[in-house]
């Protein structure tokens, strides 16, 4: 039996009653990283997200069948590999590895599958034939381009109308294309890039017919619920389903969730605006227990705004959390103490998750049942004493909050407390470099600014640039 969950779709843009194709099975994609460097914590929270979703599947009683890709092919990991001297499926199967390391640390179930663009290729060649087939691509120079125009249900994940995508206006539209709209499905190899043979000669495939290709290989053609960050619904993801359904005649996912930005200050962490906080330093500093507290402490839908603040909580709560984890091996059951906090917590938080996979409202409930627990320690019943144990071995499976080892976490807590009061930052000196950075943005001087950006950053401070002009600083890993 499974339980009941609603989940926020995009496709409809409503919250629905969750509902699969085959009772109590579901067949979940979620987008992977590009391998072409290590990730940084935004990709940490799409990564978390995909996590929740699949352990909260679990909790409320569903097989998942749960596919999580790997981009080893792409033109970021080619030019990065030309810039290290190394082959770039060489370099993305180094950034595959230093993934799994990241994904571990963060206590990720393993998905059922992690297929990589370079292993997909017949699967991938063959769906570009069957789109050939039904017309709705074509060929011109080697390449191959779907053809937007023919695909009559184009734009409605993202709500986007082909007429008011204004293509050609600022970037100059590729003359073989048929419409301005159309996107790339194989492209032919440069020398030294990695290439396949296929109908359309040696190449490589486009970045969105990998994800198409590799859902219904492992999961058929439909699935029940799939997942990305924000950025990737279009047009990725509406290329996905232009792609799928233009191949394989039917729907391509009825359920579509994406999880909001990670923000540092006023823009998204992201590798092109220079702003990221790799998961490895975070993790080195403060434990990957202490980045999932805090990835899941806000709900997926909402942006998370990262900061000293939200760190602090996150380091509070995780240490009060394994406390407690290691205060009850010690309890003895030594009266007749029950309370609701203490015996509906479970039903509580499975209510929250319920409602779209509400993680902070179930962590709520968490707390209020440490407090009780603890307020009442030496006269707890036999059977509450049993579901403080069942709570927390739920908290465990089915948010990851708790860790299997959590003298390990604590002992990194303390010793990380030891590192801030011993270390000699000198604020004068940042404040005196942010006021120079101030007045080199002020007169456009980007090098200056960028300088001063990367000189704190070799101190471990990074800089963010808040919404009201003001920049604050904090220290990391
Ligand atoms: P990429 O390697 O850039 O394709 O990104 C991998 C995943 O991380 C995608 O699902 C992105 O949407 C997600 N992602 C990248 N940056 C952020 C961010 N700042 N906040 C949340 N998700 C992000
Ligand atoms: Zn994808």
């Amino acid at each position: 039996m499974t339980r009941e969950l609603k989940v926020h779709n995009n496709l409809t843009r409503k919250k629905e009653v969750f509902q699969t194709i085959e009772p109590g099975k579901v067949k979940f994609y979620s987008c992977g990283p590009t391998t072409y460097d290590f990730l940084h914590i935004g990709n940490a929270r799409a990564l978390v997200v995909g996590d929740l979703f699949n352990r909260v599947l679990k909790a409320f009683g569903y097989d998942v069948n749960f596919v999580r890709n790997y981009t080893d092919v792409d033109d970021k990991i080619i030019e990065r590999a030309k810039q290290e001297g190394r082959d770039a499926l060489e370099h993305a199967a180094i950034f595959v590895k230093e993934c799994e390391t990241d994904m571990n640390s963060l206590g990720m179930l393993p998905a059922n599958h992690t297929p990589k663009v370079s292993e997909t290729m017949p699967e991938i060649i063959q769906m570009i034939q069957d789109i050939i087939k039904n017309e709705k691509a074509y060929q011109a120079d080697g390449e191959v381009f779907f053809h937007v125009p023919a695909f009559h249900d184009y734009g409605k994940l993202s709500k986007k109308d082909l007429d008011s995508l204004q293509h050609g206006i600022r970037v100059e539209v590729d003359s073989r294309k048929k419409h301005p709209s159309d996107f790339v499905l194989w492209k032919p190899a440069k020398p030294g890039e990695p290439s396949w043979d296929s109908p359309w000669g040696k190449g490589r495939p486009g970045w969105h017919i990998e994800c198409s290709a590799m859902a219904k290989k492992f999961l058929g053609k439909t699935l029940d619920l799939h997942h990305g960050g924000v950025d990737l619904m279009f047009p990725h993801h509406e290329n996905e389903i232009a792609q799928s359904e233009a191949a394989n005649n039917c729907p391509f996912c009825n359920s579509w969730a994406h999880n909001e930005f990670l923000n540092f200050g006023s823009e998204k962490m992201s590798k092109s605006l220079g702003n990221v906080i790799k998961i490895r330093d975070f993790v080195e500093k403060y434990g990957g227990q202490v980045l999932r507290h805090v990835l899941l402490s806000v709900h997926y839908r909402a942006r998370l705004e990262w900061s000293d603040e939200v760190i602090q909580r996150a380091l509070d709560e995780v240490k009060r959390i394994h406390e407690f984890v290691m205060e009850v091996r010690e309890y003895k059951a030594s009266g007749n103490y029950s309370s609701p906090e203490i015996s509906e917590c479970i039903e509580k938080m499975m209510d929250e998750l319920s409602n779209d996979f509400n993680s902070a409202g179930a962590m709520g409930h968490f707390f209020t049942f440490l407090r009780n627990v603890k307020a009442n320690k030496d006269k707890l019943s036999q059977e509450s004493l049993d579901q403080v144990k069942k709570t927390l071995s739920f908290v465990e499976s089915s948010l990851g909050l708790i860790n299997k080892n959590p003298e390990q976490v604590l002992s990194q807590l303390r010793k990380n407390e030891q590192d801030i009061s011993s270390s000699d930052i000198d604020a004068a000196w940042i404040e005196g470099l942010i006021e120079e950075r101030k007045v080199a943005k002020a007169s456009k001087n980007w090098a200056r600014a960028d300088e001063i950006r990367q000189e704190m950053s070799k101190k471990n401070i990074v800089l963010k640039d808040n919404p009201d002009g003001t920049t604050s600083w904090m220290v990391q890993g």
